[in-house]
């Protein structure tokens, strides 16, 4: 009978998509006959098939913002504690960096990302990226968007090459996606038909040439020379002359960030902007990196 359920959401899935009328029909009768359940809080679904995360889990995904962190690396978006902020005066106008990004200044433009990588954030990009809940794109898609729409109020162009950090081929073939391009999917489509903006998917320019050891508990220095050489530009003139915008689930360090656009950079693209569904601060990664919490962020 379970594989049942799942079969005809399936079939729901498929008369979905291009008849918008039947939509709600369809929902209803789904909703009806195989109600299911949020995928963080178990809780019931009201609309089938539409997220799988119940609106209550939805309204709880924590936005970075400045009243969560009371003020932020304009560069990259570390959250900057007092000493931080002593250097603040040095800077013209109203850019506040933070020591790393003062010190060795990313090869991107910007890093921007929507929520905190914490409570239902994370259990949300842990189901996409372990348990195989695709449908989570969607609506973590849908903050992207946001977090694109910000970093064009910025500077950025809107006609953008979108690139996703890449798996490497065994993760890729083992999990069968790769969740950063389905939340690169799900945000472009969200603003593609917007004026001025456009976008040309070149997922496949860059790769990763080598599985990569773990990130977790490398010091930032280690997480750089782990990800050196591990990503390469297949087609340089997909990216020559323009500016990228770079898909990923999590920031963290920004290592990978920072390496992937580097390599960018070096292949002729222009500017390199970044855009994540979450970030995570430097008190987690202190936390995870001494162990007191398993955890399996990329970097
Ligand atoms: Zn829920
Ligand atoms: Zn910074």
């Amino acid at each position: 009978m379970l594989g049942g359920v799942e079969e005809w959401r399936a079939v729901s899935r498929v008369l979905k998509s291009p008849v918008l009328l039947f939509q709600s029909v369809v929902d209803d009768l789904v909703t009806t006959f195989f109600p299911a359940d949020c995928r963080v809080c178990g809780g019931p679904l009201t609309s089938a098939g539409l997220s799988p995360l119940c609106q209550e889990c939805l309204d709880d995904l924590r936005e970075q913002t400045a009243e969560v962190y009371s003020t932020l690396c304009s560069c990259c978006g570390e959250a900057l504690d007092l000493d931080g902020l002593r250097f603040t005066q040095q800077l013209e106008g109203s850019r506040i960096l933070c020591h790393p990004c003062r010190r060795v200044p990313p090869p991107f433009e910007r890093a921007a990302a929507w929520g905190v990588y914490s409570d239902g954030m994370r259990e949300a990009i842990q189901l996409l990226k372990y348990e195989r809940v695709e449908s989570i794109a969607r609506p973590l898609g849908e903050r992207l968007a946001r977090v694109i729409e910000g970093l064009a109020a910025q500077d950025m162009g809107r006609e953008l090459v979108v690139i996703a950090v890449p798996l490497s081929g065994f993760k890729q073939r083992q999990r069968g996606y790769n969740q950063s391009v389905l939340l690169a999917q799900a945000a472009v489509e969200r603003l593609k038909r917007r004026d001025g903006w456009r976008f040309e998917k070149a997922h496949n320019a860059m790769i990763r040439e080598r599985m990569t050891e773990s990130q977790f508990g490398l010091s930032p220095h280690a997480r750089r020379r782990n990800l050196r050489g591990a990503f390469a530009v297949k087609d340089p003139a997909a990216v020559s002359g323009r500016e990228v915008l770079l898909v990923d689930d999590i920031y963290t360090t920004g290592a990978t960030a920072r390496e992937c656009s580097r390599v960018l950079r070096q292949a002729g693209a222009a500017k390199v902007w970044v855009a994540t569904a979450a970030r995570a601060q430097r008190e987690m990664v202190v936390r995870w990196d001494s162990g007191a919490e398993k955890q399996t962020a990329a970097g």
